[in-house]
């Protein structure tokens, strides 16, 4: 930390989210050495006060603090480990989207070389990072967290998870398979309105108000799945929705739309009603999704 309690940060990747996040650290009054692949990326950052490492051995050894944001985990192994020497002694925090299996490999990795890992889930887009909206999940190594904590204040919202590398990745994921659920209703919505030739603006607002009605199911499901218990008052029960759901697919075939998207429900809703389960809530189905 500089003696203004600023913490001088090294920044391993300057694509859209890397410059975010170079800028954020700038804004905040931070120190900030960036690399990026292709130098010409950098222009930018460097005009906003960072300096430029010329190669990543260099990056490494600038700061303490090392915060990679490359497109995937390959990448930041293509980039660290032909510099791995000079990890030792390094706090290193990885903001690259991956999987949670990933995220430990890298950790143990990391380590094995002298360096302690945190890794990250970004939860917005780059025009985001830095306002009240933006969050990032943390986890890995809790005394990484505490000493950059002032410079990843500058990302936006900060939620630490715990010890385990996995878990930021696992949420972020979490998160990310709740929005692409959510995308694949809204997207069959408008196809569906969309095949009359309405317009999609006029439709939205409608389509707004029913998305957020259903999203109250969601406290609800939570209280199911921790109770284990998928039948109590229940006002919509499988074996009535396991019986309409095939109208939304013969809905699409007659306007000439698929139902593809919609379509892996179907098999998942019938064998939970053939397994006894048809007074109950849909949200049982997550039984079946249990390996
Ligand atoms: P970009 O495609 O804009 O940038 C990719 C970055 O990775 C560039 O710096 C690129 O360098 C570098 N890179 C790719 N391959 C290599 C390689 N083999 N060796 C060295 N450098 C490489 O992606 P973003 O910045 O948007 O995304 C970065 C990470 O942030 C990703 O993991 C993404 O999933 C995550 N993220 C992105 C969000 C977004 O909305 N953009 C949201 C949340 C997370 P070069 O300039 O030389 O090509």
């Amino acid at each position: 930390m500089t003696e203004h309690g600023k913490t001088p940060v090294t920044v391993l990747g300057l694509g859209a989210m890397g410059t975010a996040l170079a800028e954020a650290l700038l804004a905040a009054g931070h120190p900030v050495t960036a690399w990026n692949r292709t130098a010409s990326r950098a222009e930018g950052v460097a005009a906003k006060g960072a300096s430029v490492a010329s190669n990543v051995a260099e990056a490494l050894a600038a700061n303490e603090i090392v915060i990679a944001c490359l497109l995937d985990y390959d990448s930041v192994h293509e980039v660290l480990d032909p510099a791995a020497a000079g990890l030792a002694g390094r706090q290193l925090i990885n903001l690259t989207n991956g999987t949670p299996g990933q995220a430990r490999e890298m950790a143990a990795w990391a380590e094995d070389l002298g360096a302690a890992y945190l890794d990250g889930g970004i939860m917005a887009v780059p025009p985001m990072i830095g306002s009240p909206e933006a969050f990032v999940f943390y986890s890995g190594s809790g005394t990484v967290f505490g000493r950059a904590r002032t410079a990843l204040d500058a990302f936006g919202g900060t939620n630490y998870l715990g010890a385990d590398p996995g878990l930021a990745p696992l949420y972020d994921i979490a998160l990310l398979s709740g929005m692409y659920g959510h995308f694949i209703g809204v997207i069959q919505a408008f196809t569906l309105v969309g095949s009359t030739g309405a317009k999609a603006r006029e439709f939205a607002p409608l389509l707004r108000g029913w998305m957020d009605a259903m999203s109250g199911f969601l406290e609800r499901a939570a209280e199911q799945i921790d109770d284990g218990d998928y039948g109590t008052d229940v006002v919509s029960n499988l074996a009535m929705q396991a019986a309409a759901f095939p109208n939304l697919a013969k809905a699409a075939e007659e306007q000439g739309v698929s139902a593809e998207l919609l379509a892996p429900l179907q098999p998942l809703m019938d064998k939970r009603v053939a397994d006894g389960h048809g007074a109950e809530d849909l949200i049982g189905i997550i039984e079946l999704l249990k390996k």
